[in-house]
C-alpha cells in the first residue's frame, strides 16, 4: 500500500500510537502557489506536515493551527490541519533564494530564539492555544518539544523533505510517535531515538523503514485518508471579516469603486464591488447601535 499523500493513525499491541501524513502534494502546491525557493518551501512543508500529525484525535475531528515565529529572516509561518484530510499553509517573508535549502541550515531559520502557538480544537473541545518556547534544532525537533512540554506523553517526531537539483518539491512526510500509558516504554526508546534515524518515504521491509514497521503484525491501521492542500477562504468569510472593522476603516473602502483582497494562504483573489461592499456594511447595521 502506498502513503502518497496519506494520513493514517496506528496502534501497536505494545501501546504505541503512530500517526504518519505524507503531504508530498500539499507541499508542493504551497510552493507553487506561494513561488518558495527550496530553503522556504521544505521549511513550509515540514510545518505543515507538523500540523497533520499534531491532529492526532482523528475520531473527534481535531484541527490544528500553527502560528511559527521563527525570528530569523523568513518571519512567522502559519499552517493549519483541518477535518483530518485538508492542510494549507503560508510564510510571511520567504527567502530571496540565494541559500538553497540543506539540513545543516534549517535550525537557524526555524529556530532562532523564537516562539511556537498552537491552536487545537475539536468537536469536544474549545479552540485552546498554547506556546512554546523554540531551542535550537530543526521543525521536527522543535515539534518533539513542544509536544513533550505540553501533551506530558512521552513522544518522538520525524519529518523529512526531499528536494531535485532544482529546489522543487519531491517528497515530504513525517510522522509522530507517542507512548500510550500503559505502553512498553522501553521499546519505545530502542524504536525511536535521535541516533536512529527512520526513512519515511521507503516502501519495502528495510530495517531503517518507517512502512515496513508500520507493515508488521502488531500495528493496527486505526485509520487512513487521503490529505490535501485545501483552503477555507471565501466571500462569506471576506464579508464577516470586512463587517467586523471600525466604520472609518469601512468607509475608507468604498472610496473606490471596487477593492482587491488576496488571501495569504492560497493566493486567490477575491474582487469586492462598492455596490456589494455598501450591501454588506448595512446588512451589519442591523445588529450594531450606531
Ligand atoms: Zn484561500
Amino acid at each position: 500500500m502506498s502513503h502518497l499523500n496519506r494520513i493514517q493513525h496506528y496502534l501497536s499491541t505494545e501501546g504505541i500510537r503512530i500517526t504518519f501524513a505524507d503531504v508530498t502534494d500539499a507541499a508542493k502546491e504551497a510552493q507553487e502557489i506561494h513561488h518558495l525557493p527550496s530553503l522556504s518551501a521544505v521549511i513550509m512543508g515540514k510545518v505543515i506536515n507538523a500540523a497533520a500529525i499534531l491532529a492526532m484525535d482523528f475520531k473527534n475531528h481535531e484541527g490544528v493551527s500553527l502560528k511559527w515565529v521563527t525570528n530569523s529572516p523568513i518571519g512567522v509561518i502559519h499552517a493549519d490541519a483541518y477535518e483530518g484530510q485538508y492542510v494549507r499553509g503560508f510564510l510571511e517573508n520567504p527567502d530571496d533564494g540565494s541559500v538553497p535549502y540543506s539540513p545543516e541550515v534549517e535550525p537557524s531559520y526555524v529556530s532562532n530564539e523564537g516562539k511556537l502557538f498552537v491552536t487545537r480544537y475539536s468537536l469536544l473541545k474549545l479552540p485552546y492555544v498554547s506556546a512554546v518556547d523554540l531551542k535550537k534544532g530543526d521543525v521536527a525537533a522543535c515539534v518533539s518539544d513542544y509536544i513533550n512540554s505540553s501533551d506530558q506523553t512521552l513522544s518522538y517526531v520525524g519529518i523529512e523533505g526531499k528536494v531535485d537539483e532544482k529546489g522543487q518539491i519531491l517528497r515530504m512526510a513525517g510522522f509522530i510517535a507517542q507512548l500510550m500509558p500503559e505502553g512498553d516504554e522501553k521499546l519505545f526508546h530502542e524504536l525511536f531515538n535521535d541516533q536512529k534515524k527512520w526513512d519515511v518515504f521507503e516502501e519495502s521491509d528495510r530495517e531503517d523503514s518507517l512502512a515496513g514497521l508500520l507493515k508488521k503484525d502488531n500495528y493496527v491501521l486505526l485509520s487512513d485518508a487521503p490529505i490535501s492542500f485545501r483552503c477555507t477562504c471565501g466571500e462569506d468569510r471576506i464579508k464577516h471579516s470586512l463587517q467586523g472593522l471600525p466604520k472609518k476603516e469601512q468607509e475608507s473602502l468604498l472610496e473606490d469603486d471596487h477593492i482587491e483582497i488576496a488571501c495569504h494562504y492560497c493566493g486567490k483573489k477575491y474582487e469586492i464591488s462598492r455596490e456589494t461592499l455598501t450591501k454588506w456594511f448595512n446588512e451589519d447595521k442591523g445588529g450594531n447601535v450606531q
